[in-house]
């Protein structure tokens, strides 16, 4: 882990609640896909952000935001926001976790995010893409509303690159527009498989859906061992 001064290159919103932040780090920096950054608003005060982007990339993206406006991210953002202006850099800590992605393994994978949670799984995919794995990945993406899925036609092309690919997005509360897979996510990965045992199995997203997939998914089959997740150790 190292602490490096970025430059706050872009913020935009996503959805209404949720933006992408772009850095460029001063200095050369090394993480693994699947790791996170903690950006320092103070001595005292660091917060966690997937970082979105993947290691072969010269900047670093973020998805900072949730459903709702919480502090957590608001405060990030406003001291993103202010230090963009000032065009001062913000200092952050990289490559931090032990979710990362295992390339070295040869077993399928799910991918299985909620919400902004999003943004650790898409930087996994990227690699995954980029590296031309062939195994089979069954990505999953639950949110609340339709509308709360930014990157869901970017996800589709990616899904279409490898006939072993599948993006499966599930929203809790759909309209009546949607025509996709509804409910809870972790609920749509337990009705796709009998057994869980086969896969290695990253998980982003509420603490409290952490915990409930990890409970779920383990009594399904999945072995501990193969799941992945920073949450796990905070719950
Ligand atoms: C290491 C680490 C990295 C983080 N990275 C980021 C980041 O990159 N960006 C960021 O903004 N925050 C991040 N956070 C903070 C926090 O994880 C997010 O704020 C949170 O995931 C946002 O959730 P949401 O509001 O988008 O999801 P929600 O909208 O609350 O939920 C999305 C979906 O998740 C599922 N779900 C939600 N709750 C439950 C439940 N109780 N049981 C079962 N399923 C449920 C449902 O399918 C739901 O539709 C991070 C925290 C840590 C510790």
């Amino acid at each position: 882990m190292t602490t490096i001064a970025c430059n706050v290159d872009l913020i935009e919103a996503l959805t209404p609640t949720v933006n992408r932040v772009v850095l460029t780090p001063t200095q050369p920096c090394s993480f693994v896909s699947g790791q996170y950054l903690q950006l320092c608003l103070s001595d005292s005060d660091k917060r966690p952000f997937s970082i979105a982007s993947t290691p072969a990339q010269s900047q670093l993206e973020l998805h900072i935001g949730g459903s709702v406006a919480d502090q957590y991210a608001s405060q990030a953002l406003a001291h993103l926001m202010q230090q963009h202006q000032l065009q001062q850099p913000v200092q952050a800590e990289i490559g931090l976790g032990n979710a990362q992605f295992r390339a070295d393994s040869q077993r399928p994978l799910i991918l299985l995010a909620g919400g902004t949670g999003f943004s650790y799984i898409y930087s996994i995919a990227q690699t995954i893409a980029a590296a031309k794995l062939d195994r089979p990945v069954f990505m999953y993406w639950g949110v609340r509303e339709h509308s709360s899925l930014y990157h869901n036609s970017v996800m589709q092309q990616w899904a279409a690159q490898n006939s072993k690919y599948r993006f499966i997005p599930v929203v809790q509360q759909p309209d009546d527009s949607w025509q996709g897979r509804t409910g809870m996510v972790h609920h749509a990965v337990l009705e796709d498989f009998v057994s869980l045992e086969a896969y290695d199995i990253y998980v982003a997203g509420p603490f409290a859906m952490a915990g409930v997939v990890r409970d779920a998914f383990i009594e399904q089959g999945a072995h501990r061992e193969h799941m992945f997740a920073d949450a796990f150790a905070y719950i």
